[in-house]
């Protein structure tokens, strides 16, 4: 199970909702990368996240989303979209796997 995989499980599995300052313990990962987690999650329209004051410290508590995700948003035809599960040093504008999709996306709605 990938990092992602793992997070969205963890936020899933608490109703109430699991602090941003929090899940990158559960994980076992430094908190630099559990923000590059978290963001993936938010911007594949899984969880949803609020800020939070704990003992004075701002932090973040993470939802799961309770409506389904539309498919058209992160699936191009039969392929998810690579940042799901992604582990890379994220670098958008340069990254071929989210090329190659955005490719198969734009194909697959000329199709239709
Ligand atoms: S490296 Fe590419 S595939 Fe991975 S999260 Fe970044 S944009 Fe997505």
């Amino acid at each position: 199970m990938t990092s992602v995989e793992e997070a969205l499980r963890v936020i899933q599995s608490k109703p109430e909702g699991v602090l941003q300052s929090e899940l990158w313990k559960i994980l076992n990962v430094d908190s630099r990368k559990c923000s590059r987690i978290v963001k993936k999650l938010i911007d594949t329209g899984l969880i949803e996240r609020a800020e939070f004051r704990k003992e004075g410290i701002k932090t973040f508590v993470l939802r799961a989303k309770k409506r389904p995700v539309d498919p058209c948003q992160i699936m191009a035809g039969e392929e998810l979209i690579p940042c799901v599960g992604c582990d890379l040093e994220c670098n958008v504008i340069e990254c071929h796997r989210l090329l190659d999709w955005m490719y198969q996306l734009a194909i697959c709605e000329v199709e239709e």
